[in-house]
């Protein structure tokens, strides 16, 4: 299993973690010793640490440890959404009225 933490310039990321984020992730972990997020275990060893709501908000009660099957899922459900929300819509424009110019 790799624990290294890989600060890759190529990240996903659009917000940048913060500096201490090695602590606060060490933090957390710690708290959250089981996956919060169970969705596709049953209370694995937590391995990651996911941001609850607003990414940019790196308070403790806006994160939890997951596992890392869990938090691929989670991510990738908020990858799909944001890919489909920067597609441009398939619905034809609305036609405008002839008589208006
Ligand atoms: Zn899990």
């Amino acid at each position: 299993m790799r624990r290294t933490v890989k600060p890759s310039p190529q990240e996903w990321r659009t917000v940048p973690l913060p500096r201490g984020w090695v602590k606060i992730r060490k933090r957390i972990l710690h708290r959250d010793p089981q996956c919060t997020l169970r969705t596709r275990c049953q209370g694995a060893a937590s391995e990651e640490v996911d941001h609850i709501g607003d990414p940019n908000d790196h308070s403790d009660r806006n994160l939890r440890g997951v596992c890392h099957t869990c938090h691929a899922h989670r991510t990738g459900q908020q990858g799909a959404a944001a890919a489909n929300a920067r597609r441009p819509s398939r619905r034809r424009p609305a036609p405008r009225h002839p008589g208006i110019t």
